[in-house]
């Protein structure tokens, strides 16, 4: 277990400047997760910390060294990728063990170290099989079984996940986190998926075009986020956003379109934030015209037009609604975001 720090780092690829002073602290023990769109700049950062990336400038602390200069097998860290690069010609016991093996250490205790991670991973009637006679699931689970066995102080998983069917990777989050708990080593997660860093995560830090736009909780950022960028990332569906401005104590979004603002709403705000779940069908609130509508079982996914703007509602209800027909919808009023001119959040 290690603490990792981040001071400062930059990346310049030639002329391109990848990531421009990032500066993060990772707790020993901590599930953290980077979380931004493509090309942001996650895996680059990943790739400094395990040491196959050169750090233009800034530092990386791993523990209490300054790893910049130490080359990726002095780091004490394990990287899992997502296309697993398992070496085909060897069984599972040979790929667990071939980090120990290379570093000569003692027979028995690599079979110690095998047979524990075997057994934490499901693994141990597969030891004797080829990486071909696996399912997806079970190659994920020896590349990953081959990180624990060198008992690293971090944890790297670079998109581990994004190769397997959906619902694969429902079941491997929960094992990976599982895992965690049990392990309690630090880990670095990268991947795109907002909804993977919510459920898996201690720490999310959300990134773009190579600046840390928030770091927080998975709670926090759904239900603080600094602007208009991690509110419209983070929660699935997205945050619904419309323009307007703030008249006479109510939030004007178009023509005789007013909706009710929070108490103590700041005047400056442009742009009034609700998310698909925290808007209700009601009698009093205001028309929409239904565009979609697209039940999935347990609950109903509405698209209706309010001021000319589509706007995404969740309802656990069972709806009989046709497109082209008018709702009410009613925001929940403490669950209003509002945003400036500028992006920034300005509630709460
Ligand atoms: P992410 O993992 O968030 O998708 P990356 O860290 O892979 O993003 O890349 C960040 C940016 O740096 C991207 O614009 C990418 O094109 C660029 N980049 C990554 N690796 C290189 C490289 N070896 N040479 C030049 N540009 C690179």
């Amino acid at each position: 277990m290690a603490i990792v720090s981040i001071n400062n780092v930059q990346k310049h690829y030639g002329a391109y400047h990848a990531l421009k002073g990032v500066s993060v602290q990772m707790e020993d023990g901590e599930f953290v997760v980077l979380v931004g769109p493509s090309g942001c700049g996650k895996s680059t950062l990943l790739r400094m910390i395990a040491g196959l990336e050169s750090i233009s400038d800034g530092t990386i602390e791993i523990g209490s060294r300054v790893v910049n200069d130490l080359r990726p097998k002095h780091r004490d860290v394990a990287l899992v990728f997502q296309n697993y690069a398992l070496y085909p010609h060897m069984t599972v016991e040979q790929n667990m063990s071939y980090a120990l093996r290379l570093q000569k250490t003692p027979k028995h205790i690599i079979e110690e170290k095998v047979g524990r991670a075997a057994r934490i991973l499901g693994l141990m009637e597969l030891l004797q099989r080829y990486p071909r006679q696996l399912s997806g699931g079970q190659r994920q689970r020896v590349a990953m079984g081959r990180a624990i066995v060198r008992d690293p102080q971090v944890f790297l998983f670079d998109e581990p996940l994004s190769n397997l069917d959906a619902k694969l990777r429902v079941q491997m989050r929960a094992e990976i986190k599982q895992l965690h708990q049990r392990l309690k080593t630090t880990v670095v997660y990268v991947t795109h998926d907002q909804i993977e860093a919510m459920t898996m995560a201690d720490k999310i830090i959300v990134m773009r075009d190579g600046i840390i736009e928030q770091i927080g909780s998975p709670i926090e950022l759904f239900d603080r986020p600094r602007n208009t960028f991690v509110a419209g990332f983070i929660g699935s569906p997205s945050m619904n956003f419309i323009p307007g401005a703030v008249k006479d104590g109510r939030f004007v979004a178009g023509i005789g379109v007013h909706l009710p603002l929070p108490d103590g709403a700041r005047v400056d705000a442009v742009t009034y934030g609700i998310r698909p779940e925290h808007l209700k069908l009601d009698d009093a609130g205001i028309p929409a015209d239904v565009v979609v509508v697209e039940p999935m079982g347990s609950s109903t996914q509405i698209i209706a037009k309010v001021a000319e703007t589509p706007i995404t509602v969740i309802s656990t209800e069972r709806l009989a609604l046709q497109p082209g027909s008018t709702v009410r919808l009613m925001p929940d009023v403490p669950a209003v975001h509002l945003f400036d001119r500028s992006g920034l959040r300005i509630t709460g």
